[in-house]
């Protein structure tokens, strides 16, 4: 029944933008006034999760073989496990238009905490996001929004760019309850930010439907963009539309070479978070060109 609500909620406010972006340009002035480059008020954004995978040799091999695309403009992300932050930043060298982040980190600033990285440990070994609340997480180490909420709250403290994870499990989304699930996630995890509000471009949400993830299936472009579209609309709930109109929503689960230029090109969706094709520096290359390519068509035909 809130499924239904919020489906309808969704389908007026479609026809309330496009009846007032066919009265006057004043809407899309507004949604690509800043920031003053290429992309208008988002970057897209290419971001890939390694999970525990890699060694140094093999990180270095990576970072000599991927090609970021730096004319594209897509901002690329590449989150290695902790202890090889500081070999790949060095791997990338100064000049690499690829930033560095965690996939995950402890919210004190120090302590008994036996194992664990603090944000601001994480920032000296190269971080500039964070990945947190990501399904494995929740799902393998118990992490529940209360913990997320914390350590959103603890990265944006550090100068960490979190990327907050968010998608219902399969049961969830056969029950009709994916947009509860996102509902939920996004206000414990986001909640606490209310006021005042961080700066739009330091959070990032990337929606990652559990059943997705790793399993080859990947959601379809509908499905993510109705996903990343009712993520926007809570997001402007919470933060005002403005706000929400500058924060970049990426998908993940199973994206790839084969299916990234059909997701990005839907407008909600402002790129990636990639887990295993992002372990290929030749397959992350293809998916920041392709995604490059949908977002400039997109724009070109908006
Ligand atoms: C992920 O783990 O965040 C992910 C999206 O993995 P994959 O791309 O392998 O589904």
């Amino acid at each position: 029944m809130e499924d239904l609500r919020d489906r309808v909620e969704l389908v007026v406010r479609q026809v309330v933008r496009e009846v007032l972006a066919a009265r006057s340009g004043e809407l899309e002035l507004d949604r690509f006034m800043e920031p003053a480059d290429r992309w208008g008020v988002r970057r897209p954004l290419v971001a890939a999760n390694w999970k525990m995978n890699m060694t140094a040799s093999a990180v270095r091999d990576y970072a000599a073989r991927l090609d970021p695309r730096p004319d594209s403009g897509v901002e690329v992300v590449i989150c290695p496990p902790a202890v090889l932050l500081p070999v790949l930043v060095a791997a990338l060298g100064p000049d690499s238009p690829v930033r560095a982040g965690a996939q995950n980190l402890h919210p004190e600033s120090s302590g008994a905490y036996t194992g664990e990285h603090s944000p601001q440990m994480l920032r000296d070994a190269g971080a500039d996001y964070a990945i947190l609340g990501h399904s494995e997480r929740r799902a393998l180490f118990s992490e529940d929004d209360a913990v997320v909420r914390s350590k959103v709250a603890a990265a944006l403290g550090a100068g960490l760019r979190p990327i907050v994870c968010v998608g219902e499990r399969l049961e969830e989304r056969e029950a009709g309850a994916t947009f509860r699930v996102l509902r939920s996630q996004l206000s414990g995890a986001l909640g606490g930010l209310v006021r005042p509000a961080p700066d739009p471009s330091d959070v990032v949400v990337a929606y990652e439907p559990v059943w997705a993830i790793g399993t080859g299936r990947t959601a379809t472009a509908d499905q993510a963009q109705e996903a990343v579209e009712f993520v926007r609309q809570r997001l402007s709930e919470m933060f005002g539309w403005r706000w929400a109109e500058q924060a970049r929503l990426l998908y993940g689960g199973s994206a790839s070479p084969d299916n990234a230029e059909e997701l990005a090109s839907r407008p909600d969706v402002d790129g990636f978070l990639v887990g295993g094709a992002g372990l290929d520096p030749d397959a992350l290359g293809t998916m920041i060109a392709l995604t490059c390519k949908a977002k400039s068509d997109e724009r070109g035909s908006g």
